[in-house]
């Protein structure tokens, strides 16, 4: 087994997850994982990262496969004992993000994050860091929900089971067209981003109930990024995207926050 230290990219083919993996291949101390749930598109970004001189891995993942993500798991354990640091950068969103299709914009953005997170989060080592890309949108979603939907969002006591049954809920309104009426926001992307900086702060709970009191886990906003995704207006650019996702994966050892909150422009935000 390898005693190197290990940092894993979600879907990091392409746009901010690539600028992520660059940098890190960089700045990191130890081997860089690009993972893509295509082969080829990762072995040629993984190619491509090569023939600018950096030194980086490739492994598949498909954050909504679970047997894709307890093959990644297993290999951690086996190969490095666990891992250091993992950037949750996978996600889609639907073009005019209709309510129709929100299935699979929870079902990735959400759950996919939360199933790697959960896999991984007990063989994450002493220091070890995780990034949770939410975004801007996140609060615009919160903003556009009812006053008791954002009450129990930033509640700190909401659990993981309670986060669970809404996101299973919006899916459902949504595909009945009932989720407004019901005090949802109309953005199945930016409820499954609300998903994903609930969700961070509940997993930094669950670490600290592990023992795994010197871990950091924090949700992000990289701004808008000119990628596939963010489109060709966006002002900022993949690299400028990756600042923060990177500042958070890179946090000095014995720092104790932040932890469980959202951060954007290396900042901790109201949210
Ligand atoms: P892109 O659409 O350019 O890239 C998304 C990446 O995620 C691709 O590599 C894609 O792989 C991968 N992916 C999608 N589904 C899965 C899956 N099930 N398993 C593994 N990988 C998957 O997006 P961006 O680079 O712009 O965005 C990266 C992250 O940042 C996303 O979470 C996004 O929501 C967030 N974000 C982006 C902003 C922006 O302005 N661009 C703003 C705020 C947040 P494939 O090539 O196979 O499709």
């Amino acid at each position: 087994m390898s005693l190197t230290r290990v940092a894993v990219v979600t879907g990091a083919n392409r746009g901010i997850g690539l600028a992520i993996v660059k940098s890190l291949a960089a700045k990191f101390d130890g081997t860089v994982y690009l993972t893509a749930r295509d082969h080829s598109k990762g072995n040629e970004a993984v190619n491509q990262i090569r023939n600018e001189g950096l030194s980086i891995k490739f492994h598949q993942l498909d954050i909504d496969d679970h047997a894709s993500i307890k093959t990644l798991h297993e290999y951690l354990q086996s190969e490095y004992g666990g891992l250091d640091v993992l950037i949750n950068n996978a996600g889609i969103k639907m073009k005019d993000d209709q309510a129709s299709k929100a299935r699979p914009v929870i079902n990735t953005n959400f759950f996919g994050t939360l199933a790697i997170s959960k896999t991984v989060l007990p063989i994450i080592k002493p220091n070890g860091r995780v990034v949770n890309i939410a975004g801007f949108i996140s609060a615009m979603a919160m903003k556009k929900c009812s006053a008791d939907l954002q009450k129990e969002f930033r509640s700190e006591d909401i659990t993981e089971d309670q986060l669970i049954k809404h996101m299973e809920e919006f899916v459902t309104l949504a595909e009945q067209g009932k989720h407004v009426q019901s005090g949802y926001a109309d953005m199945p992307y930016g409820v499954s981003k609300i998903g994903v900086a609930v969700v961070s702060k509940i997993l930094a709970k669950q670490l600290q109930n592990m023992g795994k009191k010197d871990v950091l886990l924090n949700s992000c906003c990289p701004g808008w990024v000119h990628t596939d995704m963010g489109g060709p207006k966006a002002p900022k650019t993949p690299k400028q995207g990756a600042e923060t996702p990177v500042y958070l994966a890179l946090l000095p050892p014995n720092t104790y926050e932040p932890h469980g909150k959202y951060v954007s422009g290396k900042r901790v935000q109201k949210w």
